[in-house]
């Protein structure tokens, strides 16, 4: 688990960057990129990841762009182009004018294909995928060279641009790589370049119908960009040598931009695999990818966590090399401390229970003047409308208290916060037992006098007026999965561990008055509550708040008792 230290401001990418600048091997250009595939909502891993290469960046004066990997037409659709571009943009990055798509390049991967072909680096197999498998070996056994690969350059020519023209059917033909089929490294086992696709690309439409394999692409289009640093996630440190084999037989020169691969970010509670991810939507386990319990950007954006926040994060688990899971705690740790000092602390109530104070008059109205920030005035005040009728929430009074208990209690007192010290006097029931009205009176020399009033009541508990306060619902999320590591689970049983209490809603909430004209921007801290937003589910009739975080880290607590 990472600690919720400062970053050092080193990491070994920065020095693999500063080693290279020292021998002006860019000539002190620094140039990344973030790659995503547009076959899903970006998730907190990406976060990271644009974090990492969009921050590298600004740190070295250099650029970053952003590319569509988009060489899979099956999986893509212009609705994650679309999200992709505004969570990365909400995030706080910039691509400027260099928004690239993999498919810009089909050309250019097309050329090189026939380039490889004419330098004897490439041939088409015609085996089946069954063969082409059985044939590739093991990690212990060599593979077999496949009865094509010595067919002529004509040949393979001929056959390929066939392919390019529809001629073929899918898996009648595929194009590889011809590098050597005994390499320990599987990957270099003469790899797929080209396949056949019959299917529409949202790019290019109906032009091609044999697609680059991720291997072959990505390096080619790092190159055309003048990529410096290309990052990804460890799971390619074994494609790396394919990368440079590919850059260097397709004739790029030197310096050629140069993969480095770091630990991908792994979240206690939840899953970072877009699939998965997918399958939640799909299958209704959550309402939409922006479902706040998501571990979406969008999805967190609409929880109401600020793009501060997950930069912070970004910066405090820092990369590494060897992959590890972070606490989702740490990551409400950093939203906390960003709401802490800009949200506004208000008044709600989200479980009602009516109190009368009797000895306060029924037509009477006090404004009462409090701070929207105890510890910045920069905030302003607002004016809290006192009444006669109130209400608190339901657990702040009991008829039996337990040791420790300092709320209120019959015959007991509390104060209200910025308000009046009140007394219970009277508890009023309907016939099944159920308390409908607490009867108090109050302390009319407190108000707002806590603690010059010198009287000494433990508990401050927090109230609305009954005639004045707004009615809302509020939606409280947990844990969306109630095991730590939901993603390292065998395969399909993942979503026997969704927590089913992840969302409770909340349809008694009343809130002070002045949250009705809340803006979609603004957070709150409702007191003792947590910190809140408004959801964009709201409208005119009906105000929907989300609770962003609790408070305290409630899970650390339990897990340590
Ligand atoms: P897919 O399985 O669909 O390829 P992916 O998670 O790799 O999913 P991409 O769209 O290919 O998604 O990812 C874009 C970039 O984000 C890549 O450079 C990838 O390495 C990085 N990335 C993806 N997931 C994580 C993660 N959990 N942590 C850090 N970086 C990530
Ligand atoms: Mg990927």
């Amino acid at each position: 688990m990472v600690n919720p230290e400062k970053p050092t401001g080193s990491n070994f990418i920065r020095n693999i960057i500063n080693e290279d600048n020292a021998i002006n091997k860019y000539e002190g250009r620094v140039h990344t990129r973030f790659p995503p595939e547009p076959n899903g909502y970006l998730h907190i891993g990406h976060a990271k990841s644009i974090c990492l290469n969009f921050g590298l960046a600004l740190e070295y004066g250099g650029q970053c762009n952003l590319r569509f990997d988009d060489t899979n037409p099956v999986a893509e659709d212009p609705e994650y182009v679309a999200s992709i571009q505004k969570d990365v943009k909400w995030l706080g990055f910039d691509w400027q004018d260099r928004l690239f798509n993999a498919s810009d390049y089909f050309d250019k991967f097309y050329e090189y294909a026939e380039k490889l072909i004419t330098l004897d680096k490439a041939y088409v197999d015609s085996q089946s995928a069954d063969e082409i498998r059985k044939n590739r070996g093991t990690l212990t056994e060599p593979g077999r060279n496949s009865p094509y690969r010595d067919r002529s350059v004509a040949e393979n020519l001929t056959i390929l641009r066939g392919m390019r023209d529809g001629k073929y059917e899918e898996g009648s033909h595929i194009l590889r790589a011809k590098i050597d089929m005994t390499s320990p490294n599987i990957n270099m086992r003469d790899p797929a370049i080209y396949r056949i696709r019959k299917a529409e690309h949202h790019a290019t439409g109906k032009k091609w119908c044999i697609y680059p394999m991720y291997d072959f692409a990505h390096c080619i289009s790092d190159a055309l960009e003048r990529i410096t640093h290309s990052i990804c996630t460890l799971e390619f440190e074994d494609h790396r040598p394919l990368y440079d084999w590919f850059l260097d037989n397709c004739g790029f020169a030197q310096p050629r931009p140069k993969q480095i691969e770091f630990a991908r970010l792994d979240l206690t509670y939840t899953v970072t695999s877009k699939r998965k991810l997918k399958e939640l939507v799909t299958e209704g386990h959550v309402k939409s990818w922006d479902d706040p319990r998501m571990p979406t950007i969008s999805g967190m954006r609409r929880r109401g966590f600020r793009p501060a926040a997950l930069r912070d994060f970004c910066e405090r688990i820092g990369v590494a090399k060897a992959a590890n899971i972070v606490d989702m705690g740490l990551l409400e740790f950093c939203v906390r401390e960003d709401l802490e000092t800009s949200a506004r602390r208000v008044l709600g109530v989200l479980q009602p229970i009516k109190v009368v104070i009797e000895d306060y008059p029924a037509d009477k109205v006090e404004h009462i003047e409090a701070p929207y920030h105890p510890q910045d005035a920069t905030f302003g005040t607002r004016k809290l409308p006192f009444t006669r009728e109130l209400y608190i929430e339901s657990d702040d009074f009991t008829e039996n208290p337990p040791k420790g208990y300092f709320r209120l209690v019959p015959g007991g007192e509390v104060r209200l916060r910025y308000g009046y010290i009140i007394k219970c006097k009277e508890v009023i029931k309907d016939s099944l037992g159920k308390i409908i009205e607490i009867r108090c009176s109050h302390d009319a020399d407190t108000l707002g006098k806590n603690p010059a009033d010198g009287r000494k009541v433990k508990g401050i508990i927090h109230w609305v007026s009954a005639s004045k306060a707004i009615p809302a619902e509020v939606r409280l999320y947990d844990r969306l999965f109630n095991i730590a590591n939901p993603g390292g689970v065998k395969e399909g049983d993942y979503k026997d561990h969704l927590n089913p209490e992840s969302l409770t809603t909340v349809t008694t909430a009343m809130l002070e008055p002045s949250l009705e004209h809340v803006t979609a921007d603004q957070r709150f801290q409702f007191e003792r509550l947590g910190y809140f937003c408004l959801d964009q589910d709201s409208t005119q009739s009906k105000l929907v708040f989300n609770r962003t975080v609790s408070l305290r880290d409630s899970w650390a607590k339990e897990q340590r008792s």
